[in-house]
């Protein structure tokens, strides 16, 4: 199904993006080496539900999972890119973590990543794979707009990463989003231009380019969730939340800090 939401949605929708971008945020700046998996999770289930947000992890239980995921947020360290399970496990200096988040608030989903390093280590090869997904992530962004096709936003996240030296995987990548979290259309993270859905004002995508350093190939952990590389080498993720409008795309998914910047 494809959801194109009306002007009430649309404003609900950036409301729950905000809230999703500042939770991400908030997480993010309190992880630190020392910080448990599952410490991440409960701030995560705080914040959401502070907010009188719903998770739409918690209850998540799609045919490729065991069972309903339990958890707020994922949590995904170095090598474990997608839907990690949190787990019982310290974050060291030089972790690579991605979070992973997606809410409802009054009706609307949102649905974001982020990457980063954790501590003081600034490793080379973390650094610029974390890089590679954003500059994707806003290349696939930049792409978007009515008339535009879901091809034209594949092709470009591709772009960006096939010319960063990454491999691309095909099983997982972005999708619609409106009133629940995971609709069609699928937007893969490489494709050809010109092809696809046509984008249209009111649509609402999760746009996701990840990668693995140097493998296109997952393994699933022993946990039954977290998808890891098969080679065991570090991984990276970006993720916002974007709505089509008249006239391009506007991203819902950031932080209201970033997008509202102080004054100097
Ligand atoms: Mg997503």
């Amino acid at each position: 199904m494809i959801e194109i939401l009306t002007p009430g949605q649309l404003a609900r929708a950036r409301v729950t993006g905000a809230l999703v971008g500042e939770i991400l945020q908030a997480l993010k700046h309190r992880s630190a080496p020392g910080t448990n998996l599952l410490e991440i999770d409960r701030w995560a289930k705080d914040l959401i539900l502070e907010a009188g947000a719903t998770s739409c992890y918690v209850d998540y239980a799609p045919s490729f999972g065991r069972g309903p995921f339990g958890h707020y947020v994922c949590t995904g360290v170095n090598d474990a890119v997608l839907h990690g399970l949190p787990r019982d496990q310290e974050l060291r200096d030089g972790d690579l973590l991605t979070l992973d988040l997606a809410v409802v608030l009054d009706g609307i989903a949102a649905d974001a990543a982020v990457s980063f390093v954790v501590g003081e280590a600034r490793p080379a090869e973390s650094v610029a794979m974390i890089a590679a997904t954003e500059r994707a992530l806003a290349a696939g962004i930049a792409a978007a707009g009515p008339g535009a096709r879901i091809g034209d936003l594949s092709h470009a996240i591709g772009t960006v990463l096939g010319e960063a030296g990454y491999p691309v995987n095909t099983e997982f990548g972005g999708h619609g989003i409106g009133s629940t979290m995971h609709q069609d259309p699928h937007v893969s993270n490489t494709g050809r231009p010109g092809r696809g859905y046509r984008l249209r004002p009111g649509l609402m995508l999760a746009l996701e380019p990840w990668v693995m350093a140097d493998t296109d190939e997952l393994v699933t952990d022993a946990d039954g969730w977290t998808l890891r590389s098969a080679t065991g080498c570090r991984t990276a993720h970006s993720e916002h939340t974007i709505m089509i409008t008249e006239d391009g795309a506007e991203i819902l998914s950031l932080p209201p800090s970033a997008s509202h910047p102080a004054q100097p």
